[in-house]
């Protein structure tokens, strides 16, 4: 065995010792992306299988072939599970298990007969394949995060790459039985890659991990706790320094009397009520409208492209389906109504204050005109 080999190999084990303790501190310190848990397990496996494999490579036998073997194979399943569970949210635990045993049950037979050549073919196809799953995995789910994550693909089929080269110098030596760790080029580039691999893969995982938690809090800041609807914050982010033409209508609501749903079946009630409106929005509106809760019971549709009979119709809508609902609210079911008004911007374009202002008006006369009802601004 030549000195690089093992240097090249302590490099794989050190590295990977270091990226499984910081994607794990990171797992820790926000519990949210769980894929990270899965990666860092699976490089953790890795690195006892590296230092299994050197001791194999010093004194060839069936056990520490095995072992060396099938730390491998959990290693790269949970790696592999790792990618379906970020792309998917699921634990996947049964894939792991599968890719694990299955790969366990296709290569450890040949190295229990003595042929342990094929063997060491078998587990560079096995594992390259894990390594092509993980890599298609993140590649459905690129969409999310397109840089990093092409970036992470390109590395993993590399990897994989690395693994079928081995494979292939071995078929190519056309030996089945060994007697002790294969040596040629493709391992020592393998080794390289693996490293490249490993530390690439784990900085962009780590890149990845931040995207996610700065996108959720993202996410966090500009929704309202209560009703999942957007807050007057990001309204105001999408369409404040905006011009609205006379295509943009806002629908501005406020609900009936709430004060005095409160003031008869409490707090709770009250919420249960916005809630309930919040959802007749959404159903009325679908994915076409910006809808906003500005403050307590006043609430912001905005439509893009619309024209008066369509706006009117969608706060039309809105108005007659939450009257009709009834809502549980401490064993009873209580109703309540909403008074709308809707504004257009202009054709040279109204600033977005304008708009709202406008449409706040055409409310008032609702209200002015005994509640329940829609107006348009003039
Ligand atoms: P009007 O028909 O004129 O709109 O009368 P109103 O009672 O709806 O209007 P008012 O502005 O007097 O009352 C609004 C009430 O909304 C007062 C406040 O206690 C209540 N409110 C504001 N935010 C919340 C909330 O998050 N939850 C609950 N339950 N009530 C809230
Ligand atoms: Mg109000
Ligand atoms: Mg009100």
């Amino acid at each position: 065995m030549t000195p690089d080999y093992t240097t090249l190999l302590l490099a794989i084990g050190l590295s990977g010792f270091c990226l499984s303790a910081t994607l794990f501190a990171s797992w820790m310190s926000a519990r949210v992306e769980r894929f990270l848990l899965s990666w860092s397990l699976g490089i953790g496996c890795i690195v006892p299988a590296v230092i299994v494999y050197s001791l194999y490579i010093e004194a060839p036998g069936f056990r520490l072939g095995c072992l060396a073997f099938m730390l491998q194979f959990l290693g790269f399943a949970f790696i592999y599970g790792a990618a379906y569970r970020f792309r998917t949210g699921l634990r996947g635990r049964r894939r792991v298990f599968l890719v694990f045993t299955a790969s366990s049950a296709v290569a450890l037979p040949w190295l229990a007969a003595g042929y342990d050549g094929i063997a060491f073919i078998l587990l560079n196809l096995l594992i390259a394949a894990a390594l092509a799953a993980t890599a298609s995995e993140y590649w459905r789910g690129r969409a999310e995060a397109p840089l990093p994550l092409t970036g992470i693909v390109i590395l993993y089929l590399l990897t994989a790459l690395s693994f079928i080269l081995c494979a292939a110098a071995l078929i190519h030596d056309g030996r089945a039985v060994l007697g002790h760790a294969p040596q040629n080029w493709a391992e020592t580039l393998n080794l390289v890659v693996a490293i490249v691999g490993i530390t690439g893969i784990g900085a962009m995982s780590l890149a990845l991990n931040q995207w996610r938690v700065a996108a959720s809090h993202q996410r966090a800041a500009n929704t309202d706790a209560l009703t999942g609807l957007l807050n007057r914050r990001a309204l105001f982010d999408r369409y404040g320094e905006q011009a609205m033409s006379d295509q943009t209508a806002a629908i501005a609501f406020d609900l009936d009397a709430f004060k005095s749903v409160n003031d008869r079946y409490g707090h709770a009630a009250g919420d249960a009520v916005l809630k309930v409106f919040a959802g007749v929005v959404r159903d009325a509106c679908g994915h076409a409208a910006c809808m906003a809760r500005l403050d307590g019971e006043e609430f912001v549709v905005v439509l893009d492209r619309t024209l008066p009979d369509r706006a009117h119709r969608i706060a039309e809508r809105i108005r007659a389906d939450f009257a009709a609902k009834l809502i549980p609210a401490g064993g009873r079911s209580i109703t309540c109504t909403v008074s709308a008004g809707i504004a257009f911007g202009s054709a040279e374009g109204a600033s977005f204050d304008c708009l709202l202002s406008n449409a706040d008006n055409a409310l008032y006369l609702s209200k002015r005109n005994g509640r329940n009802c829609v107006s348009l601004a003039a």
